[in-house]
């Protein structure tokens, strides 16, 4: 099971009014990440098999049919130690929103680090999110 980490950070809008908020991230255990990039391998390496059997898909490659497959599986190890590389992921941003006061959580992409400009999504108002110092 994923284990939640919070972090303190500075919700800012745009007239600079200040608000504490937490940045909420995801650390996976060593099985879920390897659980995670075998999946990852097999859907890519998978789907390269798959594209391998009907001849059309495989038009840009007809002279070396078999590269593609070849490329396919370093682009499937790759992307599976990309994911198993991963261990902490953000989650998202959670506080009281400086312009309409009211609390939300804002979700955010895995990559996403501080400082970012994300929206309220209560009222669409621009927020910044910064470091808390
Ligand atoms: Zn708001």
């Amino acid at each position: 099971m994923a284990k939640r980490l919070e972090t303190p950070v500075l919700l800012v809008n745009q007239p600079g009014e200040k608000q504490q908020g937490k940045f909420i991230w995801k650390q996976f255990t060593t099985g879920e990440r390897l659980h995670m990039a075998g999946v990852w391998f097999i859907v890519i390496f998978g789907l390269a098999n798959c594209v391998y059997l009907i001849p059309i898909l495989h038009l840009p490659f007809i002279a070396y049919p078999r590269t593609s497959i070849g490329g396919f599986f370093v682009l499937a190890l790759l992307v599976a130690w990309r994911q198993y590389r991963r261990n902490v992921v953000a989650d998202g941003v959670g506080g009281r929103c400086p312009s309409c006061k009211k609390d939300m959580v804002v979700d955010l992409d895995g990559d996403d680090r501080v400082p970012l400009r994300k929206y309220c999504p209560l009222c669409g108002k621009p927020l910044d999110i910064i470091e808390s110092s």
